[in-house]
């Protein structure tokens, strides 16, 4: 079964897309926590980071420059902004596509919570 995020990416699920090339898509988090919140994901499925191979190095470095292209296209270059990759169950993931988080146009504070 494609996940999600591969039928936006092969359009057949309607998104905001923002950027898309042969290697990745990028496109509006359908639930945004910051006045910019795009997902970067290869269009190759790979679940999770726990997945990658030596084969996704160059995908996973253009997911970068992907990320920082559209950071400055959408005017947080100089400001900053922050980059998320969750993985499996305690990183938070609810997609099983690995993806990158570009979240800014807001100060975004501490990283993680304090835990208890
Ligand atoms: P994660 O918890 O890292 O797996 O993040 C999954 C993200 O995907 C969440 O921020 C969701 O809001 C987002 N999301 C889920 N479905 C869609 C969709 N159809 N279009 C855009 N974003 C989505």
């Amino acid at each position: 079964m494609p996940t999600i995020f591969s039928r936006i990416i092969a359009r057949e699920v309607r998104s905001d897309i923002v950027f898309q090339d042969e290697r990745v898509t990028a496109f509006k988090d359908i639930n945004p926590q910051a006045p910019v919140h795009i997902l970067i994901v290869p269009n190759k499925e790979i679940a999770t980071v726990d997945d990658v191979t030596p084969e996704d190095e160059a995908v996973l470095g253009h997911m970068f420059i992907v990320a920082r292209q559209i950071a400055r296209d959408l005017g947080i270059g100089n400001k900053g902004y922050r980059l998320i990759v969750n993985c499996k169950d305690d990183g938070g993931q609810e997609i099983y596509h690995l993806h990158m988080h570009l979240v800014g146009g807001r100060r975004l504070g501490r990283m993680l919570p304090r835990a208890d």
